[in-house]
C-alpha cells in the first residue's frame, strides 16, 4: 500500500458519505415523485442507503444552504483524482441522487439559481462517465428542468454554460433528442449559437456540439428544416469563416458543419442546403482551406456534405439495360430477363428516395421493444440446418439419363489395344510439326486490326462503318491506308502463342454484337513483365481533390465540354471526329465492354460500362482501347457505373495497361499502371425498381490518371489481365503440340453454350506403362481430380491459374509425370464462354449468375453447368466420384490466394446450433490440401481461407458437388486480384506469373496429397491425413470450439479507409452512430431493472 493509494481511497469514503448526507436529505420528498422514478432510484438508493447509515450522524437537513456546502465539499473532491472518484461516485448510485435533488429544487419557487448551477456543474462532470446518464435523467423528470432553466436563463451565460455541458450529454441518447426536441430545445439552441457573436465562444462550442448530437434525430433535423435554419447555418458558417483568418475557432467551425452535416442525412434537409446555395458556400470556403492542413476536417467534413447533396442523376444513357439483347430460347416468367424486359420505360428515372417511406422515428417509449436485430443478422447467411449440412449422397437422377456421359470417360473403359497405343502417340508428334510451324520473324500489321472474311454486321447499331480506326495510322506523317506497324515475333517470347492462330479462333467464336475485330494484346500475346509491381501507395488525400473536381462541374458547368466521344448507343458510333482534341475509344472487340465515353474536361473522361448482356448491372469488369493521346499529358479516366460498395483499388491495387508501341519494341506487356486511383460513391444512380426493388443504388466511381509515354500509341487499359475465350482456344490447341508418348490427353466438347460457342473438356493423365492387364487396371483405377474455372467472366486470374495448372499437368517435368500417373484430370477451363467473349462481368447470356444454377441447373438456359454437373453425377453413379473437386475463381475485396471448403463441424461452429456429436462426426481430409498449399505457395493463405457452408453459396459448385456428389474435398479457390500481404509476395500486385505458378501448385499440392498417404485405398488416405494433421501444427486447437481457425468472411474485408468512399448517411466520418445508442439504452433499462451492477468500484 502506498500513500497515494491510500490518499484516494479516503477521497472516494469521504465521497460516499457526502453522498449518503445528500441521500438522506432527499429520503423524503422523493417518494412523493413519479412512479418509474422511483422504482428505479429507490432500488439504487435502498442498496446504498445500508452502507451508508453508517456515516449518517448529519443532521436530517432539508435547508438548501446544507446541501451547497455539501456540493461544494464534493465537487472539490470530484475535480481531484482522475476521474476515478467519479467513476466510485457513479458506482454508488450518485447520478441518481443528484437528478432526485435537482428535481425536489426545481420545484421551490424560484429554485435556488446557486443550487442549479451547483449542480448541473457537477452533472457536468459526472455524465460523462456515467454510460446510463441519459436515461437516468429521464426517468427521473430532470429533462425539463434543465430545459426550463435555460429557458428562463437564455442571457445568463453563467448559469447556462453547465446547463448546456449537461445537456450535451442529455442529447447523445437519441430517445432523450427526440424528446428534448418536442420540447422546443431545437429552436432554442439557434437562439443560443446566432447571430455570428465572439463573445462566449466556449458556449458556443458547447451548444453547437449539443445541437450537433439533438441533430442526429431525423424528427430534429425535420425541425430544423422547418424552422429555415439551414441558410442560418450557412450564414453563420460563411461568418465564421471570414472572421476566423488565425483559425483559432476550429471547432466553432466544425460544430456547425457537423449540424449541417446532421441535416443533410435527410431529404428535405438536402433539398433545404441546396436550395440555399449551399454547395457553393461550402465549395468556396474548402477550397480556401484546402492550403491549410490543419484545416482539413474542416475541408473533409464539407466534402462529406456536398457529395450528399449533390443531386441524384441517372446515368447518361437512355437505357441501363445492357447495350445488347440475346435472345433465350425460352424466358422463364420469373427469371431476370423476363422482369428486366417487362420494366415500364423511364424505370431509369432517380429520384431521390433515401427517406422515403421511411417509419416516423421511434418515440420515447418504444424502446425495450428493440431486439437484438444485429444479432441474428450476423449469421444470417450461414446454414443452420443440420440436416441440409449434411452430404446427401442421393443423385437424384437416373443410370437412364446419366449413361450418356460415358462417352466422356473413355478412359475408364479403355482396354489399350496396341494400335490405339501408338496412333495415339503418333498423332500427338504430327500434329507437332504442322501446328508448330515458326512464325514469321517480324509481321506486318495493318491498323485497324479486322478480321477478314467475317460479316460485320453488328447488333444494335448501324451496321455500317464499322470497326473504329485504332488510331495508329497517326494524323500527319501517314496516309492511314498504307500503315503498317513492324511486330517482333511474340511466339519466340510465348512459345504457347501464335497470332495467326488467334485470328482463326476469334473467326470462330460467336459474340452477341458480332465483334470483326481483334484487340492487339489478344493478337500479341502477353508476357509477365520482369520488375516487381509494388502496391500503389496511396497518396494524402488524392480521393477528396477528385471528388472536388468532380463538384467543380457543378459549381462551374461551363467550364464542362460533356462532348460524347464514344456511344455504343448511337448507331454512327464512335461518333467522334478527328480534330484531335479528344481521345478515341474503342472497345469492339472479344470481351470489350466499353459502353460510352463522354469528354468532360479537355484531359479528362467519364466512362460507363456495358451491363451484362439481358441484364441492368453487374458493372465491374472493364476491357477498352484508347488511342490518340498526347505524350506527357495526364488524363484522368473515371468509370462512373461501378457497383460495388467497395475496391481494391482503394487498397494498392492498379488498372492494367498495355501499349502497342511497347509491344512493337519487343515489351508486349500488360503492366500495373495509372496514379491517383481511388473509388468512391458518386451523385449517379439507378431506380429502386431497376435495382431490382431494393432501395436505389448509387454507383461508384473507379479514378484513375495515365500518362502517355509514346505518340501514336494505341492502348488498352483493364480491370484484370485479360483471358478471352478464343485464347483459351489458341491455348489448348498449343497444349497439343506439348503431348508426349507418355501423356493422355483427350479433348472433348462438352456442349455448347447458348451462343454456339463449344465448352472443352480436358482429359489429362498419364498413358498406361504398357497394355498389360495390371497396367490398364492401375490407369483406370486412378483417382480422379475434377477442375473449372472461369464461371464468372470477369475473373479473369481465375483463367491464368487454369493456364498454370493445364501447363504444368502437360509440362516434362519429374513431378508433372508422377501427378499424371497418379491421378485422372477432368478439367472444365472455362464454364462461360458466353460470358467472356460478351465482355460479361458476372453472368451468361440468360442474365444470370451461373455459379448460382448448381442446384437445379436448366439444359436450355445453363448446358455447361447442367452438363458438368451431369458428369459428377455420372461419376458418383459409377462410383468414381472424384478424390477432389476445386473451381477456380478470383476475389475483388481480399488479398491473397485461399480456398473455400466445407465442413459441417464448422459451420456449426460459427452458428451455435445445437447439434447431437454424432452430427459432428466428421473426418478433417477437407483441411489437407489448403494446408498444403499453405505451405508451398506463397501467395496461399490458410488464414483467409473459410470451411463455412454459406445459405447463399447453397447453389455453387462448390457446396453441391460436396453435398449431392459427397466429394469431401470440394472447394473454390479464390485469387485476389490485387495482390498480397503475407509471404514472399507481401506488398506486391499479382501478376500472371505468379497466377500461373499457383496453378502450378495446386498440382504440386496434390502430389503432395498422394504422398502423404503413399497408399492407393482412398479410405485409408483419407484416415492417414487425419492422423497426420491431428499430430501436426494444428493440434488439439482443431477441435476448440470458438477458436479463429476458420474466420467466416465478412462483407468488407479491409480496415475501413481514412477517407469516405460512401457517404450516405449511415457512414459516419467520426461519431459514434445514434443507433447503437438506442440499443445501448435499451440494455441499459434491463441492466437497471434486473438489479445488476455493472460497475463496482470497490472490491
Ligand atoms: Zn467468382
Amino acid at each position: 500500500m502506498n500513500k497515494p493509494k491510500m490518499a484516494t481511497e479516503k477521497g472516494n469514503s469521504r465521497v460516499m458519505m457526502l453522498l449518503g448526507q445528500l441521500e438522506r436529505m432527499n429520503g423524503e420528498s422523493m417518494l412523493r415523485d413519479v412512479e418509474m422514478a422511483r422504482q428505479v432510484t429507490t432500488k439504487i438508493l435502498h442498496r446504498q442507503t445500508c452502507r451508508f447509515e453508517l456515516f449518517g450522524v448529519m443532521p436530517n437537513s432539508r435547508d438548501v444552504q446544507t446541501t451547497l456546502t455539501i456540493l461544494s465539499i464534493l465537487t472539490e473532491l470530484l475535480t481531484v483524482g482522475r476521474g476515478r472518484r467519479v467513476g466510485v461516485f457513479v458506482s454508488k448510485g450518485g447520478t441518481g441522487v443528484l437528478f432526485q435533488i435537482l428535481v425536489n429544487a426545481s420545484k421551490e419557487f424560484p429554485p435556488s439559481e446557486e443550487l442549479m448551477l451547483q449542480l448541473h456543474s457537477l452533472l457536468a462532470k459526472v455524465g460523462p462517465k456515467d454510460r446510463k446518464f441519459g436515461m437516468k435523467a429521464r426517468l427521473s423528470g430532470a429533462l425539463n428542468v434543465t430545459i426550463n432553466l435555460m429557458k428562463r436563463n437564455l442571457l445568463n451565460t453563467k448559469l447556462l454554460l453547465p446547463c448546456l455541458q449537461v445537456l450535451r450529454v442529455y442529447a447523445t441518447s437519441s430517445v432523450n433528442a427526440i424528446s428534448l426536441g418536442k420540447n422546443g430545445v431545437v429552436e432554442l439552441m439557434f437562439k443560443v449559437i446566432a447571430p455570428y457573436s465572439k463573445k462566449n465562444t466556449s458556449l458556443l462550442k458547447v451548444a453547437l456540439d449539443a445541437l450537433g448530437a439533438l441533430l442526429k434525430s431525423k424528427t430534429n433535423a425535420r425541425r430544423a428544416v422547418d424552422g429555415n435554419f439551414v441558410p442560418v447555418l450557412l450564414n453563420l458558417y460563411l461568418d465564421w469563416h471570414r472572421n476566423d483568418a488565425r483559425h483559432r475557432y476550429m471547432l466553432i467551425r466544425k460544430g456547425l458543419l457537423v449540424c449541417l452535416k446532421n441535416i443533410t442525412n435527410i431529404k428535405v434537409g438536402r433539398k433545404a442546403f441546396f436550395e440555399a446555395n449551399g454547395m457553393r458556400i461550402l465549395y468556396n470556403s474548402s477550397t480556401e482551406c484546402l492550403p491549410v492542413r490543419t484545416l482539413d476536417p474542416l475541408v473533409n467534413t464539407s466534402s462529406l456534405i456536398m457529395r450528399k447533396c449533390f443531386p441524384k442523376n441517372r446515368l447518361p444513357l437512355p437505357t441501363i439495360k445492357s447495350a445488347f439483347h440475346f435472345q433465350l430460347p425460352h424466358v422463364p416468367a420469373d427469371g431476370p430477363v423476363a422482369q428486366l424486359y417487362s420494366q415500364l420505360p423511364g424505370v431509369d428515372d432517380v429520384v431521390d428516395e433515401s427517406d422515403d417511406n421511411e417509419e416516423p422515428e421511434a418515440d420515447s417509449d418504444t424502446e425495450n421493444d428493440e431486439d437484438e436485430k444485429d444479432n441474428c443478422s450476423l449469421n444470417d447467411d450461414i446454414e443452420t440446418d443440420i440436416n441440409k449440412l449434411h452430404p446427401k449422397r442421393s443423385i437424384g437422377r437416373s443410370f437412364e439419363e446419366l449413361k450418356f456421359y460415358k462417352k466422356f470417360f473413355s478412359e475408364l473403359f479403355e482396354d489399350f489395344q496396341v494400335s490405339s497405343f501408338t496412333s495415339r502417340s503418333e498423332v500427338g508428334s504430327e500434329r507437332v510439326k504442322q501446328e508448330g510451324s515458326p512464325v514469321n520473324n517480324t509481321r506486318h500489321i495493318q491498323s485497324p486490326l479486322l478480321l477478314g472474311g467475317i460479316p460485320t454486321r453488328r447488333v444494335g447499331g448501324g451496321g455500317s462503318n464499322w470497326g473504329s480506326d485504332c488510331g495508329s495510322e497517326g494524323t500527319e506523317d501517314e496516309s492511314g491506308e498504307g500503315a503498317v506497324l513492324e511486330v517482333p515475333d511474340t511466339a519466340q517470347l510465348l512459345p504457347l502463342h501464335d497470332p495467326d492462330l488467334y485470328v482463326e479462333m476469334v473467326k470462330e467464336t460467336f459474340s452477341v454484337p458480332r465483334y470483326a475485330e481483334v484487340a492487339y494484346p489478344d493478337y500479341f500475346g502477353h508476357v509477365a513483365p520482369t520488375s516487381k509491381e509494388p502496391l500503389l501507395e496511396r497518396l494524402y488525400g488524392v480521393q477528396r481533390s477528385k471528388i472536388f473536381q468532380d463538384i467543380e462541374r457543378l459549381i462551374h458547368p461551363n467550364d464542362i465540354l460533356d462532348k460524347v466521344v464514344y456511344d455504343l448507343d448511337i448507331p454512327s458510333c464512335p461518333v467522334v471526329e478527328d480534330s484531335g482534341e479528344s481521345l478515341k475509344f474503342n472497345s469492339q472487340f472479344e470481351s470489350g465492354n466499353l459502353r460510352k465515353a463522354v469528354q468532360v474536361r479537355k484531359y479528362e473522361y467519364d466512362l460507363v460500362l456495358n451491363a451484362d448482356i439481358n441484364s441492368n448491372h453487374y458493372h465491374q469488369w472493364f476491357y477498352f482501347e484508347v488511342s490518340g493521346m498526347r505524350v506527357g499529358t495526364t488524363y484522368r479516366f473515371n468509370i462512373i457505373n461501378c457497383e460495388k460498395s467497395n475496391s481494391q483499388f482503394n487498397y494498392g491495387m492498379q488498372v492494367l495497361m498495355y501499349s502497342v508501341q511497347e509491344a512493337i519494341s519487343g515489351r508486349p506487356c500488360w503492366v500495373r499502371a495509372g496514379t491517383d486511383i481511388c473509388y468512391y460513391k458518386n451523385h449517379f444512380a439507378r431506380s429502386s425498381i431497376a435495382a431490382g426493388g431494393q432501395k436505389g443504388k448509387s454507383y461508384y466511381t473507379l479514378t484513375f490518371s495515365i500518362t502517355f509515354s509514346h505518340k501514336d500509341d494505341v492502348c488498352y487499359f483493364a480491370y484484370h489481365y485479360p483471358y478471352t475465350y478464343s485464347s483459351l482456344k489458341m491455348h489448348l490447341s498449343k497444349l497439343e503440340d506439348l503431348r508426349t508418348p507418355r501423356i493422355y490427353l483427350r479433348q472433348d466438347v462438352l456442349c455448347e453454350t447458348l451462343s454456339g460457342n463449344s465448352c472443352p473438356l480436358l482429359t489429362i493423365t498419364a498413358m498406361p506403362e504398357s497394355n498389360s492387364n495390371d497396367h490398364i487396371c492401375q490407369f483406370r483405377n486412378r483417382p480422379l481430380i475434377f477442375l473449372s474455372a472461369r464461371v464468372h467472366p470477369g475473373e479473369t486470374n481465375a483463367s491464368w491459374v487454369m493456364k498454370g495448372t493445364l501447363e504444368f499437368l502437360m509440362g516434362s517435368s519429374p513431378l508433372a509425370a508422377s501427378l499424371r500417373e497418379a491421378y485422372i484430370f477432368k478439367i472444365v477451363p472455362m464454364l462461360n464462354p458466353d460470358g467472356v467473349v460478351n465482355g460479361n462481368h458476372r453472368c451468361s447470356l440468360s442474365g444470370e449468375d451461373l455459379n448460382r444454377q448448381w442446384l437445379n441447373p436448366n439444359p436450355e438456359l445453363h448446358p455447361t453447368i447442367y452438363h458438368t454437373k451431369s458428369l459428377l453425377q455420372y461419376l458418383a453413379y459409377i462410383q468414381r466420384a472424384p478424390l477432389v473437386f476445386c473451381d477456380y475463381h478470383g476475389h475483388s475485396r481480399k488479398k491473397n490466394v485461399f480456398m473455400y471448403g466445407c465442413s459441417v463441424k464448422e459451420t456449426v461452429w460459427q452458428t451455435n446450433i445445437s447439434a447431437s456429436s454424432s452430427d459432428l462426426q466428421e473426418d478433417l481430409g477437407y483441411r489437407t490440401l489448403p494446408k498444403i498449399l499453405s505451405q508451398i505457395a506463397p501467395a496461399f493463405s490458410m488464414g483467409s481461407s473459410s470451411f463455412v457452408v454459406e445459405r447463399s453459396k447453397e447453389s455453387t459448385a462448390r457446396v453441391v458437388v460436396w453435398r449431392e456428389i459427397g466429394v469431401q474435398r470440394s472447394y473454390t479457390m479464390e485469387s485476389t486480384l490485387c495482390g498480397c500481404d503475407q509471404g514472399k509476395y507481401k506488398g506486391l500486385q499479382i501478376g500472371t506469373r505468379e497466377l500461373e505458378e499457383m496453378g502450378a501448385q495446386f498440382c504440386v499440392a496434390l502430389l503432395r496429397l498422394k504422398r502423404l498417404t503413399g497408399l492407393r485405398n482412398h479410405q485409408n488416405l483419407l484416415d492417414l491425413e487425419c492422423d497426420i494433421i491431428g499430430t501436426q501444427h494444428v493440434p488439439i486447437a482443431l477441435f476448440h470450439v470458438g477458436s479463429s481457425l476458420t474466420t467466416y468472411v465478412m462483407e468488407e474485408d479491409e480496415p475501413s479507409f481514412l477517407e469516405a468512399i460512401d457517404y450516405s448517411a449511415e457512414s459516419n466520418d467520426e461519431d459514434g452512430e445514434p443507433e447503437n445508442e438506442l440499443c445501448c439504452e435499451v440494455q441499459e433499462n434491463f441492466d437497471l431493472l434486473s438489479d445488476s451492477e455493472t460497475t463496482t468500484g470497490t472490491s
